[in-house]
């Protein structure tokens, strides 16, 4: 839609290069399928990340840079490695958009973090692969967080006025995890109800699992050793109270609680099974 009340767009390296300085009315503009889905009445000026001109992915054997950029399509054409078992939860959770071949096509991964919604398959995919996010002050400076702790709750993160997504890093340490992924949508295609996804190291012992979509905000879970249904249940429990659960119409926390323990047990079950 077009948005009456911007008055001019420019590119995100006036900022850095001094020529524009950020005021109220200011937004970062990545792929706009959200900014230009509804009206912005607080917004006057749109700052272009994609002038940036960010490599999209930078692979090494130290993980995966995903730039902040990064289109959902650009990520899911990343063909992983070998040694990188874990590298199927990015195609699981490119495909767990609600979403049109022109979202995808245009939608970034950066913007889907900072949209911050519990539906963000780009949240859950770094939250379960131990990512690291690179944030970017207006003077240039960077700072590293965690992936779990940015999202602090529905359309909330912790980025001041200025602060930018500027990357994401997965460590290699968690791509060569086993991994196990489940998603229920109330329709096909639909947005994601409850998003899952348990890693282990590859010979066994750390168990780890991430719940999404069901909750405001990702919760992990971390166990020394793969545990058994009580145990798994009990600490799901301890981590999400019944008033835990995400409501919206997408699925009553009831039913988000029933699908996420109905899972939980079923990516314990595969994952303390023997490697393949
Ligand atoms: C039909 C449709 C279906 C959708 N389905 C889903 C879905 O299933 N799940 C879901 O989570 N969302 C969904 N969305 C919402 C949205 O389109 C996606 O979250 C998308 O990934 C946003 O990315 P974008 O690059 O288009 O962000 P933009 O629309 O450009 O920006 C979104 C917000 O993030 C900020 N932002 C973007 N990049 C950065 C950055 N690097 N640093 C700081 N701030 C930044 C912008 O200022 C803006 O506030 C859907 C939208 C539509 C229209």
């Amino acid at each position: 839609m077009n948005l009456n009340t911007i008055e001019e767009v420019r590119q995100a390296t006036a900022v850095a290069g001094g020529d524009v300085e950020w005021r109220d009315g200011d937004s970062w503009l990545a792929g706009g399928t959200w900014l230009f889905s509804e009206p912005q009445p607080y917004l006057r000026r749109l700052l272009d990340l994609r002038a940036m001109g960010w490599q999209p992915l930078e692979s090494s054997d130290g993980g995966l840079r995903v730039a902040a950029t990064c289109t959902i399509a650009a990520l899911y054409a990343f063909p992983g490695r070998p040694d990188w078992p874990a590298s199927f939860l990015i195609d699981e959770c490119c495909r767990a958009f609600l979403a049109s071949f022109k979202i995808w096509n245009t939608a970034t991964v950066g913007g889907n973090i900072c949209m911050s919604l519990p539906a963000g398959p780009m949240i859950s995919l770094t939250t379960a692969l131990e990512g690291v996010y690179i944030i970017q002050g207006l003077d240039g400076a960077e700072r590293q967080m965690p992936a779990l702790d940015f999202v602090t709750g529905n359309h909330q993160n912790v980025l001041q006025p200025g602060e930018l997504l500027r990357a994401i890093d997965l460590p290699a340490a968690a791509l060569r995890k086993r991994a196990a992924f489940r998603r229920m949508s109330m329709t096909h295609m639909g947005r994601s109800t409850a998003l899952l996804i348990g890693t282990v190291l590859p010979q066994g012992g750390a168990f780890t699992l991430t719940v999404s979509a069901a909750t405001p905000r990702p919760v992990q879970i971390v166990f020394a050793e793969a545990p058994d249904a009580r145990a798994l249940r009990e600490r799901l429990n301890e981590a999400i109270p019944d008033d835990g659960y995400f409501d919206d119409v997408h699925g009553a926390p009831e039913y988000r609680k029933h699908i996420t323990h109905y899972y939980a047990e079923q990516i314990r079950a595969e994952l303390a099974g023997a490697p393949a």
